[in-house]
């Protein structure tokens, strides 16, 4: 039976990942009533780790999730910044107690399924939040004074001529992640692109894990390519990303990937970083797709947020936190303008959109620091071991110290 929960002031969410929990939950936290789409009929424990660095926690912990994020969290004592030419590090950013006092909030790693699951059990528990999974946004219309959505059942069995549903609702925020049906076939505007890189990512137990690494972020620079790891789960898991320049030639974005062949790739690494990547049995791969700063975010009713609005190569450790930094400010806006819903959408744009950008191009700026070959790569190296390790955590004030107003 169609299930319909229109109501004028009602504000529908396409995505329940990262970013769409996190926006449904400030938005109920302020007593609008929200409905989350998502297409995935359930939330398995797909993927692996992302870092919750001190910029997504006063909002994490404004919405009283701190306490449940804790059992699933680890907190690197700092991040090693090693080459491919050794395992001595060239540089130590402190993190730990340090980021703490500097940021008032600490560096956290976790895996993306546990942050997802604390919400998704956050947002289960908020009566003003109504969950419909299994249910894809197919299309959707704004007039001047509502927004009139098209839902379809996602289930694979589901029989093609059953027919759609229909809502009605005040603004349609797309959530809906780098392949965003909002962003491209809702507001028309240009999709991600591949990016050139593939991610590859394993997750195992810590125990399999030297002890030296498994309380620091680990970072190895080389030649078109980087390694990135550090513990999740509790510190009971490990969570390791090989991160290549390559072409894709498979059809879908994401797979099972060549365990012996991406070995090879390392094979002139150092030992240490040889001996991590040949310990899972399995690697999965991701094709990276990323945007282009400069495009709007917001139309009318319609507005994008996190992967949807500003898909970035994973090379400042943002995705998830842009997108928590998003939903804590697009609920704000919309509580604070509610009697005109297109102005607050534009608003929340006008906040945000700078400072994504910025992280993007930290992004971009970090893909080429961190692949470079040579007397570049030399020379990176050496300005890297020269700067005190409080002032290479300094450069980043600008985006751990980011605090929501008020807070
Ligand atoms: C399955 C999965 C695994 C991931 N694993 C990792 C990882 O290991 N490491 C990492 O750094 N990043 C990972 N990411 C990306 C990371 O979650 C995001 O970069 C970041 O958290 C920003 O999240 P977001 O909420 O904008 O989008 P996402 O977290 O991508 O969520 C988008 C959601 O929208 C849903 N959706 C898409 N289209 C529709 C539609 N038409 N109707 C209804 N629902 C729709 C998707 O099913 C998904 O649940 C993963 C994303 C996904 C979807």
């Amino acid at each position: 039976m169609a299930q319909s929960h229109s109501d004028a002031n009602r504000i529908f969410i396409a995505g329940a990942g990262i970013g769409g929990l996190t926006a449904a939950l400030c938005l109920s936290r302020r007593s609008r009533a929200v409905t989350v789409i998502e297409q995935a009929s359930e939330l398995r424990p797909v993927g692996s780790g992302l870092q919750l660095p001190p910029n997504t926690m006063q909002v994490l912990r404004d919405l009283g999730l701190e306490d449940a994020l804790l059992p699933h969290v680890a907190a690197p004592r700092a991040i090693e910044v090693m080459t491919w030419r050794s395992d001595t590090p060239v540089a130590e950013i402190p993190l730990g107690k340090i980021a703490e006092e500097r940021y008032g909030a600490p560096y956290l790693v976790i895996h993306r399924a546990d942050l997802q699951g604390v919400l998704l059990k956050a947002a289960r528990a908020s009566a003003g939040i109504t969950l419909r999974l299994g249910t894809r946004l197919r299309a959707a219309a704004q007039s001047a004074d509502a927004i009139k959505l098209e839902l379809e059942h996602a289930a694979e069995d589901t029989d093609p001529d059953t027919p759609l549903d229909h809502d009605t609702g005040a603004a349609l925020i797309g959530a809906d992640g780098v392949w965003s049906t909002v962003r491209r076939r809702i507001m028309g505007l240009r999709a991600a692109a591949f990016s050139g890189r593939t991610a590859y990512r394993a997750v195992i137990p810590a125990s399999e894990v030297p002890e030296r690494w498994r309380n620091v972020t680990g970072l190895w620079l080389g030649p078109r390519a980087h390694v990135v790891h550090y513990p999740v789960a509790g510190g009971e898991r490990f969570n390791l990303v090989a991160l290549v320049e390559e072409d894709w030639q498979e059809e879908a974005w994401s797979g099972p990937a060549d365990r012996s062949a991406l070995l090879d790739r390392f094979r002139d690494w150092p030992g240490s970083c040889r001996e991590l990547l040949s310990l899972p049995s399995s690697w999965l791969k991701w094709a990276l797709c990323s945007m282009d700063p400069g495009t709007s975010w917001v139309d009318g009713r319609f507005a994008l947020l996190g992967d949807a609005a500003h898909a970035m190569l994973p090379f400042a450790a943002q995705g998830a936190a842009m997108a928590i930094e998003d939903a804590e400010a697009l609920a704000r806006h919309l509580d604070q303008g509610a009697s005109d819903v297109p102005r607050a959408l534009r608003a929340y744009e006008a906040e945000r959109q700078d400072r994504a950008e910025r992280v993007m191009r930290l992004a971009r700026s970090n893909d080429r620091i961190y692949h470079m070959s040579g007397p570049l790569a030399l020379a990176r190296d050496l300005v890297m071991r020269s700067l005190p390790s409080e002032r290479l955590l300094a450069r980043l004030d600008w985006l751990y110290g980011w605090r929501p107003p008020g807070a």
